[in-house]
């Protein structure tokens, strides 16, 4: 920034390139740009009634708090005026001629990274916002004439026409607050018209919380819909106030209000998304409920109600029994605040435990977005755990389809007489996981096994060890008991024996000369059914959750050792017992040894490198096509 005599400034690098392509390109959706005025409007409101709390000193400290707009068709001029907080000299500087961490910001960088994905930037503005300086979308210059609260401050005018340079000037202004004059281009004429301007007010700002007047008419309307009966709230209210709060361009999933006189007074309005993503348009760049104490904005985003993992409800929450300084931590706050908490965490429970039970469609659906944050919530609220186990759906041996259906009390309601446990499996994906030899049993057992796909099930399993007296249990467990199945698959004509005790032992013993340190221990597995081999791991439950997470915390991809379990009546087994017996220097054996050890690993989702094993894939191959000739 040059600061030359004639009070010229030139505009940060970042927001040249902004204006150039804001007054460059044409926009579908240029009337956003009053929305942007507005919001900041009111956003200089709500400091000011802020600072109302804590300064003596103010100028004009009795002025409506309020924002009017004036078009002049004879001037081409549409003002946009306020009673905000206001800037001076320095502020103007600042504020308007460098980017902090507004919506501009994130636009450039979006910008940046437009040629990958090809999204016009026209389209994008349309839907962003970009703040102020969205007004260079409609005007050949802007004029902002501003005063400072503070009473030691004087008048400022501050003028660009978009192009790299703005000047500031000394104007005359007795009185708080800014005044925003846009010299609209000969393109933008229709937004002097008042039915015009009616409806874009109405569109996107008639839940600010001051008065909007538009010639001298009130525009907006301006209740706060959480102080609102709820009886008289349709939901399409509930959509449109979402829509302005966090720019969504869909409806909520879900919306709420809640409203309690004891033993804390307060109004709150939440919603649930449809989208977990909060998107790059959304106004809220941040998690957090938006506080007011007795009307006053207090804070954007208080994250002190609900538990992180409940972090993807956005909502308002306004209480009167909150001391106005609560920014300032008073005890009594935080207990008001833990207690409004308490009560709004119990009623969204009990409202994803009503939709769970009335629309399992809406349920599902709030799954698929938001089903990893419950399971999160498991794991990081060890008090939430119980309530939360009842949300769970899961895909399971049993069920298909995309989207998990399955509750823990549908599992426990089909579980098998001589059942003893809730087994599960851990997946990388819901596709190989169907293939893997630890269900060998239960598929003879016609046991269900829960399907485990998501890296936060490890975490949620260490606190969920157990459910209605239950314990869950791995189905790769060492020392899991099942009682003896039927071998189903395998057995009829030419089901083969078990292998004799010595010819196993020969065979066992191959595999650990062959895989040595790799495995803790090689032994005859009494769960395989249609499987050669498995690996099992030879810790306990609990501590290999731990490890597990631990794993991914620490990127750590070690191979972990495990017990490789042999099937001794399995077809491959026997060959390679033959095999043995024949030619014991036969390279193809430890080929086969090591290509089952492999095999398993990939059908854990251990394998650090699969593409390691096609070389020897290719030479098993064509040693088989040899022997076949
Ligand atoms: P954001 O609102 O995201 O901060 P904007 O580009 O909309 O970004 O506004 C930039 C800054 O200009 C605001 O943060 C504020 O400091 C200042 N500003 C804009 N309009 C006003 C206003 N009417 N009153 C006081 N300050 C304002
Ligand atoms: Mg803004």
């Amino acid at each position: 920034m040059t600061d030359t005599p004639n009070t010229t400034y030139t505009f940060q690098a970042e927001i040249q390139q902004l204006l150039h392509i804001l007054v460059h390109s044409l926009y579908t959706e240029r009337d956003i740009f009053l929305r942007e005025l507005i919001s900041n409007a009111s956003d200089a409101l709500n400091r000011m009634q802020f600072e109302m709390l804590t300064q003596e000193n103010i100028l004009d400290p009795d002025a409506e708090l309020a924002i009017h707009i004036a078009a002049d068709k004879d001037a081409k001029t549409l003002t946009i005026t306020d009673t905000g907080v206001g800037l001076n000299r320095e502020e103007m500087i600042h504020n308007l001629g460098t980017i902090a961490q507004s919506g501009a910001a994130q636009f450039l960088r979006r910008m940046a990274d437009q040629a990958a994905d090809k999204v016009p930037a026209t389209d994008l503005i349309g839907q962003f916002g970009v703040g102020f300086y969205s007004v260079f979308m409609v005007a050949e210059k802007v004029t902002v004439t501003s005063r400072s609260f503070r009473p030691d401050d004087t008048a400022w005018a501050w003028t660009s026409d978009g192009g790299t340079t703005y000047t500031i000037e000394p104007a005359e202004q007795e009185t708080r607050g800014t005044t925003i004059t846009v010299y609209l281009t000969e393109e933008a004429g229709e937004f002097l018209d008042p039915f015009r301007l009616r409806n874009i007010i109405k569109k996107h700002s008639d839940f600010i919380a001051f008065p909007i007047t538009l010639d001298g008419e009130i525009a907006n309307q301006q209740t706060a819909i959480w102080r609102r009966p709820a009886r008289e709230v349709e939901a399409d209210d509930y959509a449109a106030f979402y829509r302005q709060l966090t720019l969504d361009f869909n409806d909520p999933l879900v919306h709420l209000h809640v409203v309690a006189d004891a033993p804390v007074q307060f109004y709150s309005v939440l919603f649930i998304p449809e989208k977990a993503d909060r998107g790059l348009f959304s106004l809220r760049t941040d998690h957090g409920l938006k506080l007011y104490a007795r009307k006053v904005l207090i804070q954007e985003y208080n994250k002190d109600f609900l538990p992180n993992y409940l972090r993807f409800v956005d909502g308002v929450v306004d209480s009167e029994d909150l001391p106005l300084n609560v920014a300032r931590e008073s005890i009594q706050a935080t207990r008001a605040i833990k207690r409004i908490g308490v009560s709004l965490k119990g009623k969204l429970l009990g409202e994803l435990e009503r939709i769970a039970e009335e629309e399992p469609e809406r349920y599902a659906a709030f799954w698929d977005e938001f089903g990893g944050f419950l399971k999160e919530g498991i794991a990081t609220e060890s008090g939430d755990a119980a309530r939360l186990a009842k949300l769970l759906r899961f895909h399971s041996s049993v069920s298909d389809g995309k989207t998990p259906t399955v509750t823990l009390d549908d599992y426990v309601a089909r579980m098998k007489d001589d059942q003893e446990h809730i087994y599960y499996i851990l997946a990388s994906d819901l596709v190989s996981v169907r293939h893997s030899p630890h269900l060998d049993s239960f598929r003879a057992l016609d046991y269900e096994v829960l399907i485990l796909p998501d890296t936060v099930d490890s975490f949620m399993l260490i606190n969920l060890t157990e459910y209605e007296g239950r314990s869950l249990r791995n189905v790769d467990d060492a020392s899991l008991d099942l009682p003896d199945a039927p071998d189903a698959e395998t057995d009829g004509e030419d089901t083969p024996v078990p292998l004799d005790e010595k010819t196993f032992d020969r065979v066992r013993a191959r595999f650990v000369d062959v895989l040595g340190q790799r495995v803790t221990e090689v032994r005859e597995s009494h769960m395989l059914k249609a499987h050669p081999v498995r690996l099992v791991a030879p810790e306990g439950e609990a501590d290999r959750n731990m490890q597990r997470v631990r794993r991914m915390i620490e990127q750590d991809y070690a191979v972990p050792r495990r017990i490789l379990e042999i099937n001794r009546r399995h077809p491959i087994i026997h060959d390679l017992a033959a095999w043995l017996a024949d030619d014991s220097g036969a390279p193809v054996i430890n080929q086969v040894v090591e290509q089952l050890y492999d095999s398993a690993l990939l059908l854990d989702g251990l394998h650090p490198n699969p593409a390691d094993m096609v070389g020897r894939i290719q030479s098993l191959m064509e040693q088989a096509i040899r022997r076949g000739e």
